[in-house]
């Protein structure tokens, strides 16, 4: 009971700090290391946020959580996959299969 406890507690903390990680990018002006960040979009129907991070947030998670899947800050499930955000329309969509923007036609930069 107290391990299931556990794990139940560091699934929120790993939820907090995916969700100030996105907020703290939101509120940052652009990265300079890394100006668009990187882009995930979330595989579960019922959320399908949208979320980034910046290469430096994404390098700390990955540090902490070795091997671990990244996971969705708005629902915790980890299906999410890598995207691109077009730097003309905004629109983000899932990278690798498209080379170009499905909205407006322009590829990733
Ligand atoms: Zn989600
Ligand atoms: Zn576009």
């Amino acid at each position: 009971m107290n391990r299931d406890r556990l794990i139940l507690a560091g699934g929120a903390v790993v939820v907090v700090i995916a969700i100030s990680a996105v907020a703290m990018r939101w509120h940052a002006a652009n990265n300079a290391n890394f100006p668009h960040g990187t882009w995930w979009i979330c595989q579960n129907p019922s959320c399908k946020a949208e979320f980034s991070m910046s290469s430096r947030e994404l390098g700390q998670w990955h540090a902490a959580h070795y091997g671990d899947p990244l996971p969705c800050p708005k629902c915790g499930q980890t299906n999410v996959i890598r995207a691109e955000k077009c730097q003309n329309c905004g629109t983000v969509y899932p990278a690798g299969g498209t080379v170009a923007c499905p909205h407006c036609g322009r590829p990733p930069e």
